[in-house]
């Protein structure tokens, strides 16, 4: 590779090859690790372009990366070549509060952006639990979502246009700044949830709706976890509109109090409900109604609060419960592994007692919790990540679930997408998709050089096949 050449387009300050750099550069939140050859950090349009069209002519993978926080390895490069840190880009391009709209470059972290707009009473609200850190190229990248997705939706559903700068570096200008286009193929839409393999995305027009004047969250616990995924399916399907609907099950419950020291009671399940609203009243409602629900699956209230600083007090504990797993036993790590499939509703209690079930009978740890009030059931699993009979139990165990998924109707990935870990039961679950997404992802990217070796490219056996960050002998 011509290191000299990307020197020149970006300036010697922001091209990396120490080997400390590019260790780092090779991980993110997810298991596996593959180092890049160059961190490059680019800082305009123009140079963006320019590192294309040198990498498409001679062949060189190009992995755009936004925080790295993605869950799957979507950041991690594993056919080497460039690693397009994208974080110097990082400003708000405008805010537009009467048209309710606002551009953002790709770098810019969504809890930077929610600030900026606060003032503006607007907010832009797919906010994963990683909003302290997450990008919105990185959001974009994954169709993040979050804790409020059962109400606000994906990151998708606030995409109006973007600019993309393609493999052969031609930049294009994608979607409108209205609210509604029906202009042909909606190719900004499919550049949502990509995972940097169509494109690298250099500025986003972004839709924004107002903040609600007020939130009410409500706590209800459960001694039986299948009564808290009962009261789930029933909240929703009574026509009630939460903000926010999650499940907790003893582990992640016990992981909070440890690390957090929240004191929740140690039951089975614990549901957070939470309604928002410009009308006082039309929230007290919804709040009226889930209560109920949760009393007549034998849920017992322990609060319901419009106190900002009771809400966030049980917020952070389910923010933070990714960091939280991380402690829960000495020795062990967190990984995400069959971590965010979404079922339908009337499978939610089924699913996570079937989740306790297959760990214990592949001897992991799991835990059921997630934003159940769109279907996603979360878990990761706790194992000591040393221990080569742990991982040959993980795989058994991500195997079980996934036929277990696919059985009732379910998904792979409700929310932190594919990339690496999820592509085996994904491609075997969905084969017609993956010819159709080869045809467009050809059309886009003749020389495959847009984060390769993803989705339907990525490994049949990434155990086997890739390398991962933690110490085994496989
Ligand atoms: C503690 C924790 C909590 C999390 N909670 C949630 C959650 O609640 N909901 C959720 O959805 N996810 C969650 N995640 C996963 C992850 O944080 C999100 O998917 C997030 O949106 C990734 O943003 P990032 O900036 O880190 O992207 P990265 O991980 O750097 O990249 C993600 C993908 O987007 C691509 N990409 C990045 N920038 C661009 C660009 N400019 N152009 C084209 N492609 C690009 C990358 O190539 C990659 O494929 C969590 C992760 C952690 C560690």
């Amino acid at each position: 590779m011509d290191i000299d050449r990307l020197k020149s387009i970006v300036g010697e300050d922001y091209v990396r090859e120490d080997i400390a750099d590019l260790y780092i550069y090779g991980s993110d939140a997810s298991v596996h690790h593959a180092m890049p050859q160059v961190v490059v950090k680019p800082g305009s349009i123009e140079e963006i372009r320019e590192i294309a069209r040198y990498a498409n002519s001679e062949g060189i993978a190009i992995v755009a990366r936004g925080a790295g926080s993605g869950m799957s390895g979507h950041a991690v490069p594993l056919k080497g070549g460039i690693v397009l840190d994208m974080k110097r880009m990082n400003h708000i391009l405008e805010i537009k509060p009467e048209d309710m709209y606002c551009r953002v470059e790709p770098g810019v972290i969504d809890d930077d952006l929610n600030r900026a707009l606060k003032p503006f009473g607007l907010t832009f609200p797919p906010s994963p639990a990683s909003s302290r850190i997450a990008t919105i190229g990185g959001e974009i990248g994954n169709n993040a979502s979050g804790i409020r997705s059962v109400k606000y939706g994906a990151t998708r559903d606030y995409v109006l246009g973007m600019k993309v700068v393609l493999a052969d570096g031609e930049l294009v200008n994608l979607g409108a700044r209205t609210r509604v286009e029906a202009a042909g193929y909606q190719i900004h839409r499919l550049m949502v949830g990509s995972e940097g393999t169509l494109g690298i995305i250099v500025e986003a027009t972004l839709k924004l709706i107002p903040l609600p004047k007020f939130r009410c969250l409500g706590v209800s616990t459960f001694d039986k976890l299948e009564d808290a995924g009962n009261a789930i399916a029933d909240i929703i399907s009574s026509g009630s509109e939460p903000s926010m609907l999650e499940l907790m099950d003893d582990i992640a419950i016990s992981a909070v109090n440890t690390t957090l020291n929240l004191g929740l009671p140690e039951v089975e399940a614990i549901i957070f409900f939470e309604a928002d609203g410009k009308v006082k009243e039309a929230v007290d409602f919804e709040i009226e109604n889930m209560k109920t629900i949760c009393e007549k699956h034998n849920g017992t209230i322990t609060a319901t609060s419009y106190d900002a600083k009771e809400r966030t007090k049980y917020f952070s504990g389910r923010k933070k419960l990714f960091a939280a797993l991380s402690k829960y036993k000495e020795g062990y790590a967190c990984t995400s592994l069959a971590d965010d499939m979404a079922v339908p509703y009337s499978k939610m209690a089924e699913c996570a007692r079937k989740i306790h079930d297959i760990a214990e009978k592949n001897g992991v740890i799991m835990t059921a919790y997630g934003h159940c009030g769109s279907g996603v059931m979360h878990t990761k699993i706790l194992m000591n990540p040393n221990d080569k009979e742990k991982w040959e139990g993980a795989q058994r165990a991500v195997e079980e679930i996934y036929n277990y998924v696919d059985s009732v109707g379910g998904v792979t990935s409700g929310e932190h997408g594919i990339a690496i870990s999820k592509a085996p039961a994904w491609k075997k679950a969905r084969p017609d998709l993956m010819k159709v997404m080869s045809k467009i992802k050809k059309a886009l990217d003749p020389n495959n050089i847009l984060n390769p070796n993803k989705l339907m490219d990525a490994p049949d056996n990434w155990y086997t096949a890739t390398q991962i960050r933690y110490d085994v002998k496989k």
